[in-house]
């Protein structure tokens, strides 16, 4: 039997990925020599303390704190740090060393993709990424490689675990926001600072990754419109529950055409109201799912866990045998080139159906009024319902008309909503959500 040759891996960071990544390298070593036609030998592992304890049991001598020398020697390199310094330098030494770069940082790539996609080019090496996005689901190489031959129109993704779970704890219990993320910590789904999940930077940052390999054009986090969840309240979620809807918060890539006949690409994060017989809608807990439409494939869907130590090893190993197995077979290393150029469309470009509530006088003739308005500003009206309150102590009654349109644009429902505001009629606006899928 000829010798394999060996291909030696740095791996930077070993916290709840990394050191699940180094424990399969190990444990699976002939496996993935099989796999790949090389020996993946764990060159080192770069760490902040090399003392730390370790949720698996892993060879002292290959921990390090330099990070520098550890990338220098390496063919492939893995970064798992986190962050954006020093994981950018250390990424961008690697590449232009000639090593092929695996990462999970999808924080780095929304940021920066753009200077790391380029230097990867450069040097001719590949920069995978699929644990970035999803993690265990295997999403981007099916969008690069396996719908290459066909036309993305739009991506509806649950990208965030934390927040699927909250809104499903608020949808199943009745809770609270606040209640809802207290539990998410208390279970650990979510961090003590759960910012950058419950605000949305975190889908964010993937909607940005799933656009730009969806229309083969780079968006960077500036192209995409965040909003989170904390302001979806137990009363909204009632609501929506009510009216055959589930909400939740989606990260949204379609193509679109403004108003001014301009096509371009919508990329946005925000809670939405989806059909509960929705595919989407299925998606409980801190699970993920991507659904997406294709102009050949019609409708996918891909489902599984958006995170977790081992899962996501699972995304990185996949791209490592990947990136090993070409610089096996020798030849050009695939590179992230992007062909498109379609422009980011701004928010008030987008359209879609919403969902608006409004606290009314009971009186007559109100319904024709708000009716009247939507009409005047192009929106226009698929269901209208209106149930009836009375308050026990002063005796008045008051109506909640709950309303969703068919597609508009946000520009004509801000200026209906204001309008709306406008009348004497009108108690209060109680919620306007976005609507996907009817
Ligand atoms: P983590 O548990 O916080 O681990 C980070 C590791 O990096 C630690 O071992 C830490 O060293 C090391 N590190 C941090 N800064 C360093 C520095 N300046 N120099 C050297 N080492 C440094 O992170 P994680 O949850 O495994 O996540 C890693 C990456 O995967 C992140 O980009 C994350 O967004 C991405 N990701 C994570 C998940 C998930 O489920 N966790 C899912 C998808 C993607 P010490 O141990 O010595 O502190």
């Amino acid at each position: 039997m000829t010798e394999l040759r060996t291909l030696k891996v740095a791996l930077l960071g070993c916290g709840n990925v990394g050191a699940q990544v180094a424990r399969i390298l190990i444990e699976d070593a002939d496996a993935l020599a099989a796999r790949t036609g090389a020996r993946l030998q764990l060159s080192g592992i770069a760490v902040r303390n090399v003392n730390s304890k370790r949720d698996v049991e892993l060879p002292q001598d290959l921990f390090t704190t330099d990070a520098e020398t550890l990338v220098k020697d390496a063919d492939l390199v893995i970064e798992l740090m986190g962050g954006i310094e020093p994981a950018r330098t250390l990424i961008l030494s690697a590449l232009s060393n000639g090593a092929c770069v695996v990462t999970g940082n999808k924080a780095l790539l929304a940021q920066d993709g753009p200077t790391l996609y380029e230097e990867a080019d450069k040097a001719g090496v590949q920069l995978s990424y699929e644990a970035a996005v999803a993690g265990a689901i295997p999403i981007l190489r099916p969008i690069r490689d396996s719908l290459s031959g066909d036309r993305i129109t739009r991506v509806l993704g649950i990208v965030n675990g934390t927040t699927n779970f909250i809104l499903d704890q608020m949808d199943s219990t009745g809770a609270q926001f606040a209640d809802a993320l207290a539990e998410a910590q208390r279970l650990g789904y979510a961090e003590a600072d759960p910012t950058a999940d419950v605000e949305g930077h975190d889908a964010a940052a993937k909607a940005a990754i799933l656009a730009t390999l969806s229309f083969h054009t780079r968006f960077a986090l500036e192209n995409v419109h965040c909003e989170g969840i904390t302001k979806v309240s137990a009363a909204d979620i009632a609501a929506a529950k009510d009216a055959g809807f589930v909400i939740k918060l989606l990260a949204i890539a379609e193509k679109l055409t403004d108003a001014d006949g301009n096509e371009g690409v919508s990329v946005r994060v925000h809670p939405t109201l989806l059909p509960r017989e929705h595919p989407l809608a299925a998606v409980r807990g801190a699970f993920n799912a991507v659904f997406i439409e294709a102009e050949n494939a019609g409708e996918l869907m891909f489902y599984g866990q958006g995170a977790g130590g081992t899962p996501t090893a699972s995304a990185v190993l996949g791209d490592l045998v990947s990136a090993a197995r070409r610089l096996v077979l020798g030849g050009p290393q695939r590179t992230e080139t992007t062909t498109g150029h379609v422009p980011a469309l701004p928010i008030d470009a987008a359209v879609t159906s919403y969902y608006i509530g409004l606290d009314v006088a009971d009186q007559p003739g109100v319904l024709a009024k708000i009716a009247q308005i939507f009409a005047e500003n192009g929106v226009s009206i698929e269901i209208m319902r209106q149930t009836i309150h009375r308050d026990a102590e002063s005796n008045v009654e008051s109506a909640e008309l709950r309303i969703v349109t068919h597609r508009a644009s946000e520009a004509a429902l801000a200026a209906t909503v204001e309008a709306v505001k406008g009348l004497d009629v009108i108690n209060s606006v109680t919620s306007v959500l976005r609507v996907e899928g009817v």
